[in-house]
Order: structure tokens, then C-alpha cells, then sequence
């Protein structure tokens, strides 16, 4: 994946650069509230990457020893991670294996007296069922937090992932759709919870009374002004940037359907996907041995996200038996191959990709 930079973005870093005005100033106030009219959130909480967005989050709500969030069993490791730092314990739900996100029947049973919270991750840019995970936290009187790291401009029924729950947390690594490197944004309606993100991502600092007072433990969790300036430019073109790559997945899901060897995803009714990830399923050949043969023609492939509780931290610590309790996100692990799909490619790129492949 080549990330999109343009000339209109260097400009902006470096006129930033030459302000002297490096941190969190007026252009980290500005994607704040791009985001937050992009998104539909009262607040945005610009910070220094994705991981540290969930991080904030999880500290903010008082998340910790003792409590259970639920997140899916197949994402990438920092959905699991942050819930193990902050001392909580990962309980994994098996995937959907024709959505890649969490299988929203199976959530109801891993609820028990300690869960806090339901964490779902937006996988590879196509929303969770987010009104039926609202629906059992209701229930369940749990908190709701968004992984959408891979999924801004995404929607399930017309609204913006990021607004359902309490928070959403976006990234901008180079992998996603608009980046700065390393950074990352939280969105939420609750004043409250902005307010103490605020405090959090900066020592801890408040402004009372027009003087700093430092009322927390805080961390440095800041993002510079020059990466808010480079995402700001991307953040205009993110409309056309996801109608093309829309128009990409497309020839690949018709070039790919209906044959043997491989399964393209499927995309539910009512929901956009932003195609972070071109994810398929391997049905004849190894997935590894896949990656190979297509790296000797040229073109670069990958797997897409980890079966958690198989990876060797959590299995040390959990010893879960993940291929039957996780069968759907262990076969996504093994079998699941992402192809390339970014602006820089064309129509034609797709189809010779697409003969490449079903060539094999
Ligand atoms: C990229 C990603 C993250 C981590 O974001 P960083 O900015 O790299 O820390 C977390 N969760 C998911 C699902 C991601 O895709």
C-alpha cells in the first residue's frame, strides 16, 4: 500500500514548520473539528496514534484490574493489547466469516457480572451491526467503544462509525485511508469523557481559571501540528478517495466471484464499506504459498489480521483452544489473503491482478 501524498500536503507541513508553532496548535484545533463534522461527533481528540486512542479511552472510563471487555478474536494485536495494559481482561468472540467482524449472535453469551464494556473492531473498513451491539449493551448496561482505526467514512444505515458508542477511535498509519505517519483521533458526544481524554493526552494539565493545574497522572499522547496538517488536506479528497477505491473493489468482487479457488467478501445490505483491506478467502491453495507465487509476479500480498488468542502472549497467558472456539477467526487467519487496493491503482491493474490470480 503506497500512501496518497501530494504536493498540496508537503506544502502544508512545511508552512507549519515554518510557523515555529510545532504541537497541538491551530492546525491540530483544525482537524479536531474537521473530524468532528466529517464524522457527526460533538467532540474530536486528536492524539499521537491509534493504539494510544483506544489506550485514552479505556483509562478515561475508569476501565481496569478486574473488568472484561469484549472484542472479537480476529483484528490486529492492538484491539487486545490495549485492553491487557490497562490491566482488563480480553474476552474473544468468534468472526462472522462472511463480514470479518464480530459475530453478533455470540456476544450475548461471553457477557458476564465483570464485562465493562463491548469493544468491536470495524474490520478492514466495513462496519459492525452497530444497532444490534447498542441494543445488547442496553441490556447489559455496557459501555460501547468503536475500533474504527480502519474504518473512517465507513456507515452501517447511513451513520458515521465512530458516533453509536461512547467513544471511536480512528487511526492514521500509513495503512488507512488518510495518514500522517503515526496519529490518531477520538470521537464522542459525551462532554465529560472529552474533557478528561484532554486532560489525559497532556500531563494531565487543565486550564482552571486561566492557569494550568495538573489534576492527573497524565501521559504525552499529543500530536504534532505538521501531521494534523498533512491529514487535513487528505481529509478533503476522503469522499472521492473512497468512491474510487468503491469502484476498484468492485471489478475485483466480479472478476472473483462465483469460482472455486477463491471467496471475495461480501458486503451486507445497508452499509458502506471504505475498503481499507481487500479481504478474501483462500479455498484450494496455501495462503503462504499464495503470497509467494504472487510476489514472483509482481504483485504484493499479505494476510490481514491476527487470531488474537493464538498468538503467543495470549496463548501463554489464556491457553484458549482457538481453532474450536474461534473456528471463523482462525480460518481468516490462515486462509485470508489482502490484495492490493489503493488509489495509486487503476481498472486495468485490478483485472491483471485478478487473471493473475485466478491463474494460479
Ligand atoms: C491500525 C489499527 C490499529 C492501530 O492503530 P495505530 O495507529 O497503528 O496504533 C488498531 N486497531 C485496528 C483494527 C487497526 O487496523
Amino acid at each position: 500500500m503506497v500512501p496518497d501524498i501530494q504536493q498540496e500536503d508537503i506544502d502544508s507541513v512545511v508552512s507549519v514548520l515554518q510557523s515555529g508553532n510545532l504541537i497541538q496548535g491551530r492546525k491540530v484545533a483544525e482537524l479536531e473539528n474537521n473530524i468532528s463534522d466529517y464524522v457527526g461527533s460533538k467532540h474530536a481528540i486528536a492524539v499521537s496514534n491509534g493504539t494510544a486512542t483506544m489506550h485514552l479511552i479505556l483509562l478515561a472510563l475508569g476501565i481496569g484490574k478486574g473488568d472484561e471487555v469484549i472484542i472479537p478474536a480476529f483484528s490486529y494485536m492492538a484491539t487486545a493489547n490495549v485492553v491487557e495494559i490497562v490491566g482488563a481482561t480480553p474476552i474473544f468472540v468468534d468472526i462472522d466469516i462472511e463480514t470479518f467482524n464480530i459475530n453478533t449472535e455470540l456476544i450475548e453469551q461471553a457477557i458476564t457480572s465483570r464485562t465493562k464494556a463491548i469493544l468491536p473492531v470495524h474490520e478492514f473498513g466495513l462496519s459492525c451491526n452497530m444497532e444490534e451491539i447498542c441494543v445488547i449493551a442496553k441490556k447489559h448496561n455496557l459501555i460501547v467503544i468503536e475500533d474504527a482505526a480502519c474504518a473512517l467514512g465507513a456507515k452501517d444505515n447511513n451513520k458515521m462509525v465512530g458516533t453509536f458508542g461512547m467513544a471511536g477511535s480512528f487511526s492514521f498509519h500509513p495503512r488507512k485511508a488518510i495518514t500522517c505517519g503515526e496519529g490518531g483521533i477520538i470521537t464522542t458526544n459525551d462532554d465529560l469523557l472529552a474533557n478528561k481524554l484532554r486532560t489525559l493526552r497532556n500531563h494531565g494539565i487543565e486550564i482552571q481559571n486561566d492557569k494550568q493545574e495538573f489534576i492527573e497522572a497524565g501521559y504525552n499522547y499529543r500530536m504534532t501540528d505538521f501531521q494534523a496538517a498533512l491529514v487535513n488536506n487528505q481529509l478533503k479528497r476522503l469522499p472521492n478517495v473512497l468512491n474510487f477505491k468503491n469502484e476498484l473493489a468492485k471489478i475485483y468482487i466480479q472478476n472473483l466471484q462465483n469460482q472455486q479457488k477463491f471467496r471475495p467478501p461480501l458486503i451486507p445490505e445497508n452499509k458502506n464499506h471504505t475498503w481499507q483491506s481487500f479481504h478474501i478467502l483462500t479455498k484450494d491453495k496455501s495462503r503462504d504459498l499464495l503470497i509467494e507465487i504472487l510476489k514472483e509476479k509482481g504483485i504484493g500480498t499479505n494476510y490481514g489480521a491476527q487470531c488474537m488468542p493464538a498468538q503467543k502472549y495470549y496463548l501463554n497467558k489464556y491457553n484458549l483452544d482457538y481453532k474450536n472456539l474461534f473456528p471463523n477467526a482462525w480460518a481468516a487467519y490462515t486462509n485470508g489473503l489482502v490484495l492490493p487496493l489503493y488509489e495509486r491503482l487503476n481498472f486495468s491493474d485490478i483485472d491483471f491482478i485478478s487473471n493473475e490470480l485466478k491463474n494460479v
